[in-house]
């Protein structure tokens, strides 16, 4: 940028200047986070496109700033990612969605397994299998009825640290969905050699749906005859319209997710929102 002269690089530096300062102070506050409670989760259902019923929960976090701000974990995420944070965190999520399911439980109430998001750092950790089993442990929470979501870019390497990782949690029936899946399409094998239960679409896709898509519809066809062809269950994320479930309905979808059903809710709104489910 020499030849640009002093206006293009005073230009590039404030532009450079406020990214990097901004992220800075989103860094600093983020390991505050915890200890300060900021962290929360809300809770989203997963639906049965045959019979209704709730087939589990997903947690997600939420993360209310020091200055009261909301803030979306599609941009903090990869910031704790970047600066290690998220093994804290992403610990406690895990902590805090088998205490909460196991509360839920509790009080009677049916939702199948809960699943929780976890990033690729967080499965390249040598420590996250044990963790994880020692968190249900700790809840009293059966290792069956967890899912764990991981995305396609996590699963790209097969190395040994995943390796143990997965025969641990197929010995003790925690399962695996493909998060986002479709965004990824690089390479499929994978699939096969990981335990992977369920695959859930993008919902970029899925929002596609109803409109004049023909190929959006062969896109979500195709990955539910791939699903269930390599034995794992489908769903669908993001459904929004009774005209999209139907769709997905006809297509052999077998769950969905989405504004449809409830948006995510605090855990007491998600409690009074499963009371009134159907069996
Ligand atoms: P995701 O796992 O794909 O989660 C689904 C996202 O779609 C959520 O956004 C959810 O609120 C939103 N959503 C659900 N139904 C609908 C719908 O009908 N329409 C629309 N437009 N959106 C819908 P959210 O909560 O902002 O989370 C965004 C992403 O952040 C998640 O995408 C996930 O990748 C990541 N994330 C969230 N919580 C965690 C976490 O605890 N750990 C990690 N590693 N990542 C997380
Ligand atoms: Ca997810
Ligand atoms: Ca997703
Ligand atoms: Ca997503």
């Amino acid at each position: 940028a020499k030849e640009g002269g002093r206006n293009s690089f005073q230009f590039y530096n404030d532009s450079f200047f406020e990214k990097v300062q901004r992220r800075v102070t989103l860094e600093q506050e983020l390991r505050q986070a915890l200890p300060r409670g900021e962290l929360s989760l809300v809770y989203q259902p997963t639906v049965c496109l045959r019979h209704g019923n709730v087939t589990g929960i997903e947690a997600l976090l939420r993360w209310q700033g020091p200055d009261g701000s909301l803030r979306s974990p599609v941009e903090f995420i990869p910031i704790a990612e970047d600066s290690g944070e998220i093994l804290a965190i992403g610990r406690w999520v895990l902590a805090e969605a088998c205490r909460q399911a196991g509360a839920w439980h509790e009080a009677g109430l049916q939702f199948g397994r809960i699943a929780v998001n976890v990033s690729a750092v967080q499965l390249r950790d040598p420590q996250f299998a044990d963790d994880v089993l020692a968190i249900c442990q700790r809840y009293r929470w059966p290792t069956d009825r967890l899912e764990l979501e991981l995305t396609e870019s996590a699963l790209m390497r097969d190395t040994e640290v995943l390796r143990r990782a997965f025969d641990l949690f197929a010995a003790n029936g925690i399962t695996l969905a493909v998060d986002d899946f479709g965004t990824g399409f690089s390479n499929l094998a994978y699939l096969h050699r990981f335990p992977v239960r369920h695959l859930k679409i993008d919902r970029s896709f899925v929002q596609q749906l109803s409109g004049d898509g023909e190929r959006m519809r062969g896109l979500t066809q195709a990955v539910v005859t791939l699903g269930h062809a390599l034995g794992m269950a489908v769903v669908a994320e993001g459904v929004e319209t009774e005209i999209t479930l139907d769709l997905l309905r006809q297509q052999g979808c077998d769950e969905a997710q989405g504004y449809l059903f409830t948006r995510p809710l605090a855990p007491e709104q998600l409690e009074t929102w499963l009371r009134v489910q159907p069996g």
